[in-house]
């Protein structure tokens, strides 16, 4: 019996995406296929994209990663949410943790005691019912197969590359060295055929993911799929990205702290730091804003700072024919809550479970395709959020507090203010945790809230949060420092010690 044919797949790009779909595929399906990464030295990648979410750590589990030696390998550290400063108006500040906040019940979410006991002035601030938002603040963390705690991770996005890259040639992938000059499409059916380098090496396969960056060589120049520009909500279109040496402790959280014109991060690695001013050219020259980041920098420049244009928005279609995208290929939502390799790890999760090894049905195509926008446009409405309500003087932010926002927002927004309700629908990335978090975070006060808790008086609403809070307290001060636990469990090893 002949084995039937594998099916052959391209994989165009090496940055973080190719290099995520080439040590999945080749981890899952790798038997069934035969992969091919071509990448191109000289071109490089975009270099940024060191910030996750929690569900890094699924995908992790599905590409068979040991995560201490992962983080070893890359320099990683914890990251229990982002603490947002000067979001509402200057000097204030609150953190979005990845953990749930108080408890809930069958009739309601937990802000509606919460706004009752702060009505009857009992209550303490959102974050004091949450663990991770607790541990964040005082620098602790632990993790352990008994631990609940829900965590991601600060990453090296070129050590991050290297070590998918060394999994998936351990396992099989061919790469090629290159660039890309031309995709040949099929006369007939309008595929792609192969790609062709520069030095007229032929790559032919029957499905490509297009994983060329902001480029989008494939999906986007090659089968014409047009783009929808999101500009007009999330103008910010350039960043200045720059490393330097740590000067203290890594904290387990990002900083988006926020300028006149947009914002920057602050990424702590084991081994140095990640910082990065984004902002909106209309509103900020390029000088200006590398003058702005070289003064909030703390410790020692590495590199020179890199200047990276952006555009945020979707291409149409992110499966067109044979070639899917994923990443900045397919669209960009701008870096406020460290979401794009989330949502290459969900593109590839439905492609594995979509996948073509019988020709393409249009039927899944547009399944997949549906799904991908509405993913998109779910996280899009909720970065909106937090530019959108702001106090801020400045010119950037009134804009950006005038703007109409998509109705999708605008009926969440109604939502909250009228009824203190959120919620997390089938193709949304958020909880309720998130939303609330944001919410109240960026000063929303609803009108109302559920009559519940009126049921409760003062001493036993008062006595109930205590205890939520004791207990979160108590769990808290038994966690070792976050750089305690990072010499434990997984401290790159010096030079002299790797040997
Ligand atoms: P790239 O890294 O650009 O890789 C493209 C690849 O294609 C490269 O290997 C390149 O050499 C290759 N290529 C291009 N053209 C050719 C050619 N002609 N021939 C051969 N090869 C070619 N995401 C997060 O999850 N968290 C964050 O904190 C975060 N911060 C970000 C901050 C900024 C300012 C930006 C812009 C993005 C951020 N992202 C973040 C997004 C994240 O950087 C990307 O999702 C991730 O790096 C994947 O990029 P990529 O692989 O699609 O593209």
């Amino acid at each position: 019996m002949t084995e039937p044919r594998k099916t052959r797949v391209v994989i165009a790009g090496g940055g973080t995406a190719g290099w995520l779909a080439a040590a999945v595929l080749t981890r899952q399906l790798g038997s069934l296929l035969d992969i091919t990464l071509v990448e191109s030295e000289e071109i490089g990648t975009v270099g940024v994209g060191e910030s996750t979410i929690p569900t890094v750590r699924s995908f992790h589990a599905l590409m068979g990663v040991d995560e201490a030696e992962f983080m070893r390998t890359t320099g990683a550290t914890f990251k229990l949410g982002i603490s947002f400063e000067g979001w509402t108006r200057p000097g204030d500040r609150y953190i979005h943790s990845f953990g749930d906040v108080g408890k809930s019940t069958w009739m309601g979410d937990f802000q509606h005691f919460w706004l009752e006991a702060k009505d009857r002035g009992i209550a303490g601030d959102l974050g004091d019912y949450c663990f991770e938002h607790q541990a964040a603040a005082q620098g602790r963390f632990a993790t352990g197969p008994e631990s609940r705690i829900n965590y991601a991770y600060h990453l090296d996005a070129g050590r991050y590359a290297r070590y998918l890259r060394g999994r998936s040639e351990a396992a099989g992938l061919v790469r090629r060295e290159g660039r890309i000059e031309r995709v040949e499409r099929d006369p007939e059916t309008g595929l792609i055929a192969a790609l062709i380098l520069a030095d007229q090496q032929r790559i032919d396969g029957d499905l490509f993911l297009d994983c060329t960056g902001f480029r989008s060589l494939l999906i986007g120049e090659a089968m014409g799929v047009g783009f929808e520009d999101w500009g007009h909500w999330l103008p910010t279109n350039r960043a200045l990205a720059v490393q330097t040496t740590s000067t203290g402790p890594a904290v387990p959280y990002t900083r988006a702290i926020t300028h006149d014109a947009g914002w920057r991060w602050r990424i702590p690695l084991q081994h140095r730091v990640g910082n990065g001013l984004v902002y909106a050219s209309d509103f900020l020259s390029d000088d200006e804003a590398r003058a702005r980041l070289l003064a909030s920098i703390e410790g020692d420049r590495l590199i020179e700072p890199g200047l990276i244009r952006f555009r945020t928005g979707r291409r149409l279609k992110a499966w067109e024919g044979n070639c899917v995208a994923l990443s900045l290929a397919s669209g960009f939502v701008e870096p406020l809550e460290s979401t794009s390799i989330h949502l290459i790890m969900t593109a590839l999760t439905r492609l594995m479970q979509a996948f073509p090894f019988d020709g393409i049905s249009p039927a899944v195509v547009a399944r997949y395709n549906d799904q991908s926008r509405a993913e998109l446009e779910g996280i899009r409405d909720f970065i909106i959020l937090h530019y959108h309500l702001n106090e801020r003087e400045e010119p950037f932010w009134q804009r950006q507090r005038e703007m109409e926002v998509p109705e999708t927002l605008k009926a969440r927004l109604a939502l909250f203010a009228e009824g203190a309700q959120a919620y997390q629908a089938q193709d949304d990335l958020f909880r309720v945790a998130s939303w609330l978090q944001v919410l109240v975070g960026q000063g929303m006060q609803p009108r109302q809230y559920h009559h519940m808790a009126r049921l409760m008086p003062d001493a036993a609403l008062a006595g109930a949060l205590g205890d939520l809070k004791r207990n979160i307290d108590k769990a808290v001060a038994a966690l070792p420092t976050h750089e305690a636990f990072l010499d434990r469990y997984c401290r790159e090893r010096q030079p002299a010690q790797a040997a």
